[in-house]
């Protein structure tokens, strides 16, 4: 399995009963275990449908999963929060909440860090420590419902675009997936999550085999190798051409479009030649674009466009009939902002 044998919130309901029937309790008991994880129960004790001895015995054998949120910091411009959270071995990860008019939206770290090394991201800095396992991508939704110990309460979207490459940690994000999804937890449909990833193509395979009905989004940035490779180190292995017939067989399988991320940088991706070169790379196909404005992240010496070049990138997409969209930038004032959440957190 791919939690630790003590990490009961990473248990599938069949691992749980099978956990279960080896105590010699039933189905039934397993199934309202797993509904207290997962509708927040930070200890076997707050389990009050058990017997005592039961919980006791649980208390012994397996660790519940609980986040300590060490700072909740929220944006007084769009009312997004952001969430630091101290696992149980001291690792920082952030979490966002973003507050849309349908409903809530939690952005969850899949990493505690990042090894892709991206120039323009703060969670590349430092690079990576681990990877987190199911019960602790988990915990970053069930922790963050408005309404603590409502189920699902509040919170309508996942999105997958924390810290870290969720597909650099493959099997447990599938198991979160299946977690959080699961009727008789979040209850979280596929269609409600989005993945991000910066493109390691084998694995946009393997997701496309799996035929979940997610949205998968691709961070782009560059229409051309030499330009995405100077941005993306993953970019080597296979350059843009490999990404995109990746992308092409996903869509083939799942028959989801796949959606574009492309931040605008000043001088860097932002020129009329990269408009062009991006629009015939994207034209006449079923993908969607959007433009995210460049974040700030101190360490990088990196600017975002300039009213005029965003203008002209824009005129050229639509004349080439791109479809695009700017994404909304929320959480600036808190550091929350696409690409400025790390490991450990930020020094404020
Ligand atoms: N590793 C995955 C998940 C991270 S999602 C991925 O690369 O997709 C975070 C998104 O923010 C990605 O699209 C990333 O490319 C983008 N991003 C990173 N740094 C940024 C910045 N400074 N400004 C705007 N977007 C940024």
């Amino acid at each position: 399995m791919t939690g630790t044998p003590f990490d009961i919130k990473s248990m599938t309901p069949e691992e749980l009963r099978a956990e279960l029937a080896g105590l010699g309790e039933s189905g039934f008991r397993a199934d309202q275990i797993f509904a207290w994880l997962h509708r927040g129960a930070r200890s076997f004790g707050e389990m009050t449908d058990l017997s005592k001895p039961l919980r006791d015995k649980l208390s012994g054998l397996y660790r519940v999963s609980a986040p300590e949120t060490v700072r909740r910091r929220e944006s007084a411009i769009d009312g997004t929060v952001k969430y630091l959270r101290r696992l149980g071995d001291g690792e920082l990860v952030e979490s966002v909440v973003m507050r849309y008019r349908h409903g809530n939206t939690v952005c969850v770290s899949s990493q505690a860090g990042c090894r892709m090394g991206c120039a323009f991201c703060a969670s590349a800095l430092g690079g990576l420590s681990r990877n987190l396992l199911p019960s602790e991508i988990l915990d970053q939704v069930i922790f963050s419902a408005p309404a603590p110990g409502g189920r699902g309460a509040g919170i309508s979207n996942i999105v997958l675009m924390g810290i870290g490459e969720p597909l650099d940690n493959f099997e447990n994000v599938m198991r979160f997936l299946e977690l959080v999804s699961h009727p008789r937890g979040m209850n979280v449909g596929m269609r409600h999550i989005s993945l991000s990833t910066c493109g390691l193509t084998e694995k946009v395979d393997k997701l496309g085999e799996s035929g979940l009905q997610l949205t998968l989004s691709v961070s782009l940035h560059a229409p051309d190798d030499e330009t995405r490779t100077r941005l993306m180190p993953v970019n080597k292995a296979g350059g843009v051409a490999a990404l995109m017939a990746s992308c092409r067989r996903y869509f083939a399988r799942t028959g989801r479009r796949v959606s574009f991320e492309y931040a605008l940088i000043d001088g860097v991706n932002d020129t009329k030649g990269h408009a062009r070169e991006l629009a015939r790379l994207l034209r006449g196909e079923p993908w969607h674009l959007n433009l995210i404005p460049l974040n700030r992240v101190a360490e990088r010496g990196l600017r975002p466009s300039g009213r005029e070049s965003v203008e002209a990138f824009a005129g050229i997409l639509t004349e080439g009939r791109v479809n695009f969209t700017f994404r909304r930038r929320l959480g600036a004032d808190i550091d929350a902002a696409c690409g400025q959440l790390r490991r450990g957190g930020d020094s404020r």
